[in-house]
């Protein structure tokens, strides 16, 4: 389900944006601040993000679904302004470093899984032409765990996995990694689910796969627990993908108490945002490679702050199994062998197709009314 943003304008040109996980919050907050966009020069983007935000600092204006309802009208703004302009987004952003952006695809794989099962699952991946995936590992997700004597209920609360746990995660990241192939970069998430000393145990007992990254091992409130982490271990540690805005990651990033960054870019502050995001991180030889949970139209506006910054790495594509995705705009599948084309088009470069649009929109919102 999908939340997009709509702005009109009486010049008729028309932007859409997307934000995800603001939920229905979100949509209370995008309704009331419509009449502050009644007015304003609509060019005038990070102004009147800043201004709003700035206004509503009592409201939470650091982070939540304040920004992320902001988010929404910050990218519908940057589709409008390309289209007025018969632009491109990335023209507007400094160019393009690249012309296609690697996309990575996550996958599902559970921890029952044998290797014939986690082989027919990756190259279903790699036959629709991706170079990267990624799997969850946290295995504790699952709310059991099982042993050679079999199953028993796991505390819901501790976080340190016991040596069968710990075992069948190293297990399973060695079979993706032997079943992806040599050329393949895999990268395994944890959620938050260890505690800091299983965290370091599990990403060295992993150094061999060589994985392009080992994704959020603890919960990312202390910053300087990640760093331990990341100073432990040659597996790159990645996170960020609940934080907001360029005061969330400045610590993360200063610190370098991570290898990788991931803003979610439709959720924590929009595409002005996230350039600056990225261009922070570079100033530290930190790679950006955002989270990305969106319809299409969210993953293209990433994908132009991706064209436009030096240090990107690799975005998400998170909807393998749905059908639907790639029929939701005009533009079709937009990855294609596993990468997305910034096409010249101006804005973010696609209109929803209203039709399919429709019965995957928010539930309990109407069509832009
Ligand atoms: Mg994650």
């Amino acid at each position: 389900m999908h939340l997009w943003v709509r702005i009109e304008t009486d010049a008729g040109v028309t932007g859409i944006g997307e934000c995800v996980h603001g939920g229905h919050q979100a949509i209370a907050i995008i309704k009331e601040l419509e009449g502050r966009l009644i007015g304003r020069d609509p060019f005038a983007i990070d102004a009147i993000f800043e201004e709003i935000r700035r206004s509503l600092v009592f409201e939470g204006g650091f982070a939540g679904a304040l920004i992320t309802a902001l988010t929404g009208i910050e990218i519908a703004l940057w589709d409008l302004k390309g289209k007025a302009l018969k632009v491109p987004i990335y023209e507007l952003m400094g160019g393009k470093f690249r012309d296609d952006i690697r996309v990575y695809c996550d996958c599902e794989v559970s921890p029952g899984m044998n290797m014939a099962e986690v082989q027919e699952v990756v190259d279903e991946v790699l036959e629709a032409g991706f170079s990267a995936l990624k799997v969850d590992l946290d295995i504790r997700a699952y709310g059991h765990t099982g042993s050679e004597t079999g199953w028993y209920e796991k505390d819901k609360f501790n976080m340190t996995p016991n040596r069968w746990e710990h075992d069948r995660m190293v297990q399973l990241a060695e079979m993706v990694v032997k079943a992806a192939g040599p050329s393949v970069d895999v990268a395994a998430d944890l959620h938050t689910r260890l505690d800091k000393h299983s965290a370091i145990r599990l990403a060295r007992d992993l150094e061999p796969l060589k994985l392009m990254w080992l994704e959020e091992p603890v919960p990312p409130e202390n910053i300087d627990t990640m760093r331990e982490i990341t100073r432990a271990t040659s597996t790159p540690i990645c996170a960020g993908e609940n934080l907001y805005l360029r005061h969330g990651f400045r610590e993360l990033i200063e610190k370098q108490a991570v290898d990788i960054i991931m803003p979610d870019i439709p959720k924590c502050g929009g595409l002005s945002e996230c350039r600056k995001i990225a261009e922070m991180a570079d100033l530290y030889s930190i790679p950006f490679a955002p989270h990305n949970v969106s319809s299409p139209i969210g993953t293209m506006a990433s994908a132009h702050v991706c064209a436009t910054v030096p240090n990107f790495l690799v975005l998400e594509f998170h909807w393998f199994h749905r059908e639907y995705w790639s029929t939701i705009t005009d533009g079709g599948d937009i990855i294609s062998n596993g990468r997305i084309a910034l096409s010249d088009r101006p804005g973010i470069g696609l209109e929803l197709n209203e039709e399919v649009a429709r019965t995957h929109q928010y539930p309990g919102t109407t069509w832009f009314e």
